[in-house]
């Protein structure tokens, strides 16, 4: 008899959400995290009194985890707090340019209208699209399983209204922005969520277009930094007998032939189960924890082929005094072309943009307590995305140039006197999130989402190639995020109980 109904490896959202349900289900399951931490890349860490969030800085889409607590028969606001965040971003043009789209649909189309008239037909089109495709679409899209044209078709013919999206699928983001704005400064206001998605605008799917409307009907931080919804979600997952063991590394699966039996740890000890979820990359999982030489070579081939997602730096900051910014991300946008160039620059060349876009977030906004008394932090991703191998160099040498170019990008942007407030000042490169989470080449959203790497083209929930193997998380079916992890834990966990019938 195997030591666990199901071992899963990783406490990311993904690996926490599958096995909680799976407990909850009464599968005698155990949790495997390499980190001394849970939560991956939606986790906190402190240092010298601040808080900081290792990734993910903000929740937009809530559903996926209340529907994972009504699923733990459980209710999330017992184990998590939201805080809503209000404006949902300010903005800096690169011409030095400010203001900020509020939560309030009314209230942006007066912004836009200051900003550019000429676009406020197109918003209100865009946001009438937008509401309804949230209402009709939310449930169906985000936690129904596509592995299969057959589970697509059947998520289609269950929720009929779904077709009349599915051709955003299909084109690409800034396509399908440009059909409602013209002004350069809108779209770059639109344009740039499709790096939460982990693609430049040309390459990111139409639908994730939507995003910038989606974040109206809300966004939030949780109190207490981003580790408190994995850590919430595992209280849950704990009420229901789930066992959780940190600082154990997962080195590879337990095979009979092509039927996986459990893991081997680090130390070579041996934990059998009769179902193994992997949280980690699936590139990782395959070709690492598997091993080539016992996958079929199609199956070698189809797992190489993917591209890992794109790393991305961040630059960990504790301020004396409060900054002067008006929300709790500050978006320093450029044009849809710049947005496109410092990707091709990027993952063509290995060239670490200059004067591009970031992202700078200022959590102690809506939760001072992350901070000691009267100081703030700010998680600053400067000249985000860059490459994970810089050309003829290495991130362990460029670090200190990269600081300096940080401190310096807040000068020029938001913050004039930074330098004389930093009280704290850490960067976290590519070489430093590897090591941390054991993500290959600092992959922040597992594998690359391109049009062509979405949906049943994923790496599939139920491995079609070792029984008793189920993959979850960002590699897998909807991709990186909160929510979309969330989902993916959620659609990977009814596999599971499906087949064990
Ligand atoms: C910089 C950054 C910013 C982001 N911003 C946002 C945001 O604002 N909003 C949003 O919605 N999303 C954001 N995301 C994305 C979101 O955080 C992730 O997509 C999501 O948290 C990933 O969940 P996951 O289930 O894939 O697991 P992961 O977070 O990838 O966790 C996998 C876990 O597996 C563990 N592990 C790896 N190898 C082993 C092993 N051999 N043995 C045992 N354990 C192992 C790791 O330590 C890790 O804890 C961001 C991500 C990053 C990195």
């Amino acid at each position: 008899m195997a030591d666990y109904d199901a071992v899963v490896i990783g406490a990311g959202l993904g690996g926490i959400t599958s096995a909680s349900l799976l407990a909850k289900n009464g599968m005698k399951t155990l949790i495997l995290e390499q980190s001394d931490l849970v939560g991956g890349c939606c986790s906190t860490f402190e240092s010298q009194g601040y808080k900081f969030d290792v990734g993910a800085s903000i929740v937009e889409i809530v559903h996926p985890m209340d529907k994972f607590f009504a699923l733990m028969g459980r209710k999330r606001e017992d184990y998590i707090e939201l805080l809503p965040c209000d404006p949902i971003y300010s903005f800096v043009t690169q011409d030095g340019r400010r203001f900020s789209y509020p939560t309030d649909i009314e209230a942006t189309t007066r912004v836009i209208e200051s900003i550019a008239p000429e676009d406020v037909e197109g918003w209100k089109r865009f946001s009438k699209l937008g509401l309804e495709m949230v209402d009709e679409m939310m449930d169906a899209m985000m936690t129904s399983p596509m592995n299969t044209l057959g589970e697509v078709a059947a998520m289609a013919a269950k929720n009929p209204k779904v077709a009349r999206y599915l051709p955003l699928l299909v084109r690409n983001h800034q396509s399908v922005v440009r059909s409602y704005y013209k002004n350069p400064i809108i779209l770059g206001s639109v344009a740039f969520q499709s790096y939460f998605a982990g693609a430049p605008p040309e390459l990111g799917s139409g639908i994730f277009g939507f995003i910038a409307l989606s974040e109206h009907l809300g966004i939030y931080y949780p109190r207490g930094g981003m580790i408190s919804i994995p850590q919430g979600m595992l209280k849950a997952g704990r009420e229901h007998g789930l066992e959780v063991r940190t600082g154990c590394k997962v080195e590879r699966l337990i095979l009979d032939g092509r039927r996986a039996r459990g893991v081997i740890l680090e130390d070579g000890s041996e934990i059998t189960a009769d179902v193994v979820i992997s949280n980690v990359n699936a590139k990782v999982t395959y070709l690492k924890m598997v091993g080539p030489e016992n996958l079929p070579g199609w199956a070698v081939r189809a797992i190489d082929s993917y591209r890992l997602s794109m790393p991305c730096p961040m630059i960990y900051v504790g301020l004396d005094k409060k900054p002067d910014l008006d929300a709790h991300h500050t978006v320093v946008s450029g044009s849809i072309e710049e947005m496109n160039r410092v990707w091709n620059l990027y993952y063509t060349k290995g060239v670490i943009p200059r004067t591009a876009m970031s992202l700078i977030c200022w959590p102690t906004e809506a939760d001072p307590s992350l901070a000691p008394e009267g100081r703030h932090i700010l998680n600053f991703l400067c000249n985000a995305p860059a490459p994970y191998a810089p050309l003829g160099d290495n991130w362990d040498r460029l670090k200190d140039w990269y600081r300096e170019e940080a401190v310096r990008e807040l000068e020029r942007t938001v913050m004039p006197d930074v330098r004389d407030h930093i009280d704290y000042l850490e960067v976290s490169t590519p070489l430093d999130f590897e090591r941390r989470l054991l993500s290959p080449q600092g992959a922040i959203y597992g594998l690359f989402s391109d049009l062509t790497s979405l949906a049943l083209f994923r790496p599939h929930a139920r491995s079609r190639v070792i029984r008793g193997l189920y993959l979850t998380g960002s590699s897998t079916h909807l991709g990186g995020g909160v929510p979309t992890t969330i989902a993916s834990g959620i659609i990977t966990s009814n596999y599971v109980l499906k087949d064990r019938g």
